[in-house]
Parts: C-alpha cells; sequence; structure tokens
C-alpha cells in the first residue's frame, strides 16, 4: 500500500479540494498519512495569493525531500496553473498538474513512477470548465463545501480568474445531495465555499441557477445545524438573501463582505463593481434586521494610487462602519494583472505602516463587537480545541467563545450566556452547566 501526504497553502476552497483529493487516493487504496510519516507521494496544493508562493513551494519541496528521498512530488493548485514550468524546474518536483487536470491526478500520473523529466500537463486556463465537487471533512465539527469556482470578474489585482478559470458551478441538486452525505457523517455546520459564491448558477457557460434558491434550498436540509456564507462580493448580497437569512432556520447571521477600498477613486481604478454607498447600504440592511449580525470585511491597502488622502476616506469609512472584524491585505504586484501597469505605485514602507493601522482598527471593532454582546445569549459549536483546560468555539454570529473543557462538549451546540472577554480575546461563558441546554 502506497503512502500519501497532503501539504495545502491557501484558502478554504484549497482545503476542501485537497479533502477530496485526498478521499480519491483512499478510494484507490493508497494510505493517507502525514507529511513526516515517510510518504511515497508527496501532493502540494499550491496558492497563488499567498505571499512569496514561489519560495514556501520550493521550502516545502525540500523538506519532503529530507523526509523521504525517493519518494514522488506532484505539485496542484493555483501556483501550478500560473507558473507550470517554473515549478517544474523546482529540484525534487516530478510533476506539475494545472487547474483542468488536477482533479485527474492518479489517472494521469500513472502509478508515480518515476521519470527523468518533469512531467508538466497544464493546460491553457480556458480548458478549465467542467466544475468539480469537491468538500473537506478533516474535522468533524465543520466542513467547507465547494459550491462554485472560478471568476468573471476582472479585478485588477487578482490573479485568481487566471488560475481557476470562468466563473462555473455545481448544481442545487448536487449541493443538497452533497450536504445529506456531510449531514450523515455528524458534522454539525457547513461552510460554503467558492471563488465568487455569489455568482453561483453558471453551468456550462449558462446561468441557470441562482445563489438565492440555493440558500433557500439548503436551508431545508435536515441533519446540518448551521449554514455559513464564507464571503459574498457585495454587489451580489441582495436585500433577498439578506431577509432571508434574518429569519432562516440554520443560515447564520455572519456575512464576510470583501469591500477592498472605502475610496470610490481606488475602488473604480480596481475595477470593482460597486461604489462605498452599496457597501454601507449593505452593512445598514443587515445591521436593521439582525442587529447582533457579525460583519468581516477584506480591505486591501497600497494599492496604485492610493494617496495618503485615498487610504485615509477608508480609514473613516470603515472606522465610522458598523462592521465587526477586517482581514487587511497589503498589495502586492502579481504578474500579468492590470494593477501592475499603473502609475502611483506605494512604497513598501507606506503599505506596510497603512497595513498596521488596520489591524488596530480591526482589533478595536472586533472588540466593541464582542462587548456589544455580553450578557446576550448564544449558541456555541464546540470545537476540539483545547488550551490550558480550556475548550473553544464559535457562537452563530462567530464570536470566539471560550469555556471550561469537557470532552462531553465538542461537537455539541450549547445556548450560553456571554459573560466578559478574557485576557486571549475570547469570551468567557457564565457557568456552563447553568446555562446549557440541549439545542
Ligand atoms: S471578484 Fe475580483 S477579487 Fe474576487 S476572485 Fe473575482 S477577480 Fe478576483
Amino acid at each position: 500500500m502506497k503512502k500519501v501526504a497532503f501539504y495545502t497553502l491557501g484558502c478554504k476552497l484549497n482545503f476542501s479540494e485537497t479533502s477530496t483529493i485526498s478521499r480519491q487516493f483512499e478510494e484507490k487504496g493508497f494510505q493517507k498519512v502525514d507529511f513526516q510519516e515517510n510518504p511515497d507521494i508527496f501532493i502540494i496544493n499550491t496558492c497563488s495569493v499567498t505571499e512569496n508562493a514561489d519560495k514556501k513551494c520550493k521550502k516545502i519541496v525540500k523538506e519532503a525531500k529530507k523526509i523521504s528521498p525517493d519518494s514522488y512530488v506532484a505539485i496542484i493548485g493555483c501556483y501550478a496553473q500560473l507558473k507550470p514550468r517554473e515549478i517544474s524546474e523546482i529540484e525534487g518536483v516530478d510533476a506539475v498538474l494545472g487547474a483542468a487536470e488536477k482533479f485527474r491526478l492518479i489517472e494521469l500520473l500513472d502509478d508515480f513512477a518515476k521519470e527523468q523529466e518533469t512531467k508538466v500537463l497544464a493546460s491553457e486556463i480556458q480548458e478549465a470548465r467542467s466544475f468539480n465537487n469537491a468538500y473537506s471533512i478533516n474535522d468533524r465539527t465543520r466542513t467547507f463545501l465547494k459550491v462554485q469556482d472560478g471568476c468573471n470578474y476582472g479585478c485588477a489585482f487578482c490573479t485568481i480568474p487566471l488560475a481557476r478559470g470562468k466563473s462555473r458551478s455545481n448544481t442545487i441538486e448536487s449541493v443538497l445531495e452533497s450536504a445529506r452525505e456531510i449531514a450523515a457523517t455528524d458534522v454539525k455546520e457547513i461552510v460554503l465555499t467558492g471563488v465568487n459564491i455569489g455568482d453561483f448558477g453558471i453551468v456550462d457557460g449558462k446561468r441557470i441557477e441562482r445563489f438565492a434558491d440555493l440558500v433557500f434550498a439548503l436551508d431545508e436540509v435536515e441533519g446540518i445545524d448551521r449554514f455559513r456564507i464564507s464571503s459574498i462580493e457585495p454587489n451580489l448580497l441582495t436585500n433577498e438573501i439578506i431577509s432571508f437569512v434574518a429569519q432562516s432556520k440554520r443560515f447564520v447571521p455572519h456575512f464576510h463582505i470583501p469591500l477592498q477600498s472605502g475610496s470610490n477613486t481606488i475602488l473604480r481604478r480596481m475595477g470593482r463593481r460597486y461604489l462605498r454607498e452599496l457597501y454601507e447600504d449593505r452593512v445598514s440592511k443587515i445591521k436593521t434586521l439582525m442587529p447582533h449580525a457579525c460583519i468581516g470585511v477584506d480591505v486591501i491597502v497600497g494599492f496604485p494610487g492610493e494617496t495618503d488622502e485615498l487610504f485615509l476616506e477608508t480609514y473613516n469609512f470603515l472606522n465610522d462602519l458598523d462592521i465587526s472584524y477586517l482581514h487587511v491585505f497589503t498589495y502586492s504586484e502579481r504578474a500579468n494583472t492590470r494593477a501592475t501597469d499603473m502609475d502611483g505605485v506605494v512604497p513598501m514602507k507606506k503599505r506596510n505602516e497603512r497595513s498596521k493601522m488596520l489591524r488596530i482598527l480591526s482589533e478595536k471593532k472586533r472588540r466593541k463587537f464582542y462587548e456589544e454582546n455580553i450578557g446576550k445569549t448564544f449558541t456555541v459549536l464546540f470545537e476540539e480545541d483545547i488550551e490550558n483546560g480550556k475548550m473553544h468555539g464559535f457562537t452563530e454570529n462567530y464570536i470566539r467563545v471560550a469555556a471550561k473543557y469537557d470532552p462531553m462538549l465538542v461537537n455539541e451546540l450549547k445556548l450560553v450566556t456571554l459573560d466578559h472577554i478574557n485576557e486571549s480575546g475570547n469570551v468567557e461563558v457564565l457557568e456552563p452547566e447553568m446555562t446549557y441546554e440541549k439545542h
């Protein structure tokens, strides 16, 4: 029995895909092992957004060869699609597979017999047209379920359309089937995952379904307690979806909405499909219907043309907005994107300073959001995440809670009352025994 190990860089989508590919291996009789357990085969799933993707990829290959010098090393993922030749030159790499090939890895790599030359199987990205279903089952509490892939937008900074291709989706029927399969495994929460999930519904180049209808249908799936919409573009987060989530049985009041910039000048330069007024309107709609909702924001600092003044527009916009946390990205140049040819390059030092300012703002926002919810009662899904005798979990509105470890609580949903914020920044709950109720 050949042993195979996986390493994943990047986003939830990559994690769900690695997990699915690893199940393909297990079905074919391979043994899945940890990276250090002398695997015969290493599969490294790369990311193009990760800083220094090339260096990281080289480092992982080097480590792999140290552990098993005769192993077979295959590289897949976004970076493999963007730079297949470069990767094939890394010492120790046996095969590089692109976006259209990665799900046929076992069939294409012929028993993983080593050859003189590195195999490069990466078609043009236009070939990646089919949708490959994927979901992660690494941890029994929560699963990332891929419902959509690729993107038809062309934001000036983004390589994802080049690495993952055009927007395409699973069908509602097939997503429901996966959700039912997941429900049978005792997982309590599904996070819907994709590149641009609000654009869900394109199959074979034609729009046949809508994201809103997927949400309505999933809400009826028995056996899953929670669905979380991972991240959705503001222009695709409609009133219909927000109103539905507000009264839903299973969709939780947590939205992650990329903003990228709070300056309309920069949003236009980025080629985003909305202005800040629309974003403000989405936040206000959510908060009116769900005052306790958690809203996360992606923001990029240092995009070309972002003067001190325009950055302050973003800072002040976010400061005034009723949001709960930020994911801050420092802009960095990516080959073959429009932004690399733009003038107004922001010096790295400034980019880093701005990033620091927004990270501090994020902490302030998170704390304020947590404080607003102290004294209220929520449902926590406890995880197997134990630190210093404490276990952790998230409320439906994404507050990280700490409670005294109790093995009975792992993967259980419990009603708790939030008490105070502890030194680690998590929220402690009132004496759990007194507040627990069966969900
Ligand atoms: S919406 Fe823009 S940033 Fe998001 S994946 Fe598509 S092109 Fe990239």
